[in-house]
């Protein structure tokens, strides 16, 4: 069993105040795996004071000094990927090819992109040249409280903390109690890298605790949440009392047009992109929304591909699906499959139950329901699980009418050979993001969503601006 019951609090790993502890379950075996601190106010106070002390002096190092320290935890990360992917393995039962190949590549890949970025980044420039002695300051926000979700851990830690950093804030970092180790690795790193005591803390909790401490706290200056919509909504209003700036990445139900003259791979593309990760993705697409000429069609290769689909334990090599996160998820996820059976959806593939052979763990059947109407809970609610549903559609404005009907706004995707249709859909999807023909966005494009998706953009320039005010000075030059 690990035992990692200290946080990392001005420069120093140090005993906490708290003495609750929290034991992380390996998802694969339901097992206890490792033991941590969840932290209390005296700790949340304690890593809040030492990001303040530490502000004055960080927010004057030159932009150029700051990319230096990014650099050298470039270096460290890239030294130390197995041990991240393995950490992360464990604590939330990513398979560990997909804990190395995406999740802690993920992080480096972040990382790397950032350095562009922030290379790019005009820290300060003249406003208008017929106004001599008028400038704008790009200046760090202060101390930022960054709130992390378990589903990939180092995606959304590198994506705040390296923006953070580069703009100049301090921080302190609460990852998802249920995936504290991955976190953990990672201020090891910085540590390594050299970032000046109080740059970095980091304090593991839950939401009632931790997070809400710092959601609260009047020495944190701004919030950056990834997680549930449910809990971004509580963090709003807890950081309205003290009138912080809140940054917010929460949950999807991604659509996925497939027209009719979608390329031959769309439907196992769509299939295999919904269950990566045990469909535990912000921007899973998990509404299949497929003109009728070519559903009947798309719906049995999509019960085939996911009848394909290996599920497997996480320390196990191979291209299979882990097990999901948690009981609870897992609990959660049979419930809704159990109420699109209900409620009529015809189940193609997989189902409630594990899958053979695995009696003991958090494993899930990749699902596949069709004859999905947008209106049933399945289309609705986002079940983080390996579960798709496919929903038929006549005419464009009808795939884009269901498409957007949906409280999110993340990911949309949308497959057809006719670049004027895509270009007219893609203006016409009410999402973050728009993929075309499984076309990715590249490093450093922005992330982040509309409506209750949230209001943050992470990546690239956008991603640092989230930590920067903007300071407009007039009248020297
Ligand atoms: P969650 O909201 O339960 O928890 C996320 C984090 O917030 C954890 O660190 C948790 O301890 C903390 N938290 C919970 N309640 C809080 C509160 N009241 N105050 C302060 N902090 C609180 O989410 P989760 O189950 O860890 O993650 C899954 C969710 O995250 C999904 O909805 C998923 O779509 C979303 N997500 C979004 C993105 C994105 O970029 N948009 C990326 C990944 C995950």
């Amino acid at each position: 069993m690990i035992e990692k019951r200290q946080f990392y609090i001005n420069g120093n790993w140090v005993d906490p105040a708290s003495s609750t502890e929290c034991q992380v379950i390996n998802p694969s075996n339901e097992e206890p795996c490792a033991v941590v601190t969840l932290g209390n106010q005296a700790d949340t106070d304690a890593a809040v004071a030492a990001a303040k002390s530490a502000f004055p002096a960080w927010m004057n190092t030159s932009p150029a000094e700051r990319i230096a320290l990014v650099e050298k935890l470039q270096k460290v990360y890239d030294a130390r990927a197995e041990d991240m992917a393995q950490a992360i393995s464990l604590e939330m039962g990513a398979p560990i090819e997909l804990a190395r190949q995406q999740q802690a590549a993920a992080g480096s890949g972040h990382i790397a992109a950032f350095l562009k970025a922030a290379k790019e980044y005009e820290f300060e420039h003249q406003h208008d040249p017929n106004t001599p002695g008028s400038y704008i300051r790009n200046e760090p926000i202060g101390v930022a409280a960054l709130i992390t979700p378990w589903n990939w851990p180092m995606n959304q830690v590198t994506l705040k903390v390296i923006a953070a950093a580069v703009a100049g804030c301090t921080m302190v970092l609460k990852p998802s109690e249920e995936s504290p180790l991955s976190s953990m690795v990672f201020a090891e790193m910085m540590h390594e890298a050299g970032f000046p005591p109080g740059v970095f803390n980091l304090v593991n909790g839950d939401g009632t605790g931790v997070g809400t401490q710092l959601t609260e706290h009047p020495d944190v200056d701004m919030i950056s949440f990834t997680g549930s919509s449910r809990a971004g909504k509580l963090i709003s209003k807890g950081a309205a009392e003290t009138l912080k700036r809140v940054s917010l990445e929460l949950g999807g139900k991604g659509a996925n047009l497939v027209f009719a003259d979608a390329d031959d791979a769309a439907v196992e593309r769509g299939v295999r992109h919904c269950m990566n990760n045990s469909g535990q993705s912000c921007n899973a697409p998990t509404r299949m929304i497929v003109q009728r000429e070519v559903y009947d069609a798309a719906v049995e290769k999509a019960a085939e591909i996911a009848n394909s689909i290996k599920v497997g334990p996480a320390d196990q090599e191979g291209d299979h699906i882990g097990p999901v996160v948690n009981k609870v998820q897992f609990d959660k996820i049979q419930d809704l499959i159990q109420q699109g059976i209900d409620e009529g959806a015809r189940l193609v593939a997989g189902g409630v139950g594990r899958p053979d052979g695995l009696n003991r763990g958090f494993y899930v059947k990749p699902t596949v329901f069709a004859d999905v109407n947008n209106n049933m809970v399945v289309a609705r609610e986002e079940i983080f699980g390996p579960v798709l549903s496919i929903i038929p559609f006549d005419t464009e404005e009808e795939g884009i009418a269901i498409a957007n009907d949906t409280p999110y706004g993340l990911t949309d995707y949308l497959q057809t050979q006719d670049k004027g249709r895509a270009a007219r859909v893609a203006r016409a999807l009410r999402a973050g993001m728009v993929e075309v023909n499984g076309r990715s966005r590249g490093e450093g494009a922005p992330f982040g969503g509309m409506k209750q998706s949230g209001n943050g953009r992470e990546g690239g320039p956008w991603g640092i601006e989230d930590f920067i005010e903007v300071k407009s000075v007039s009248g020297y030059d």
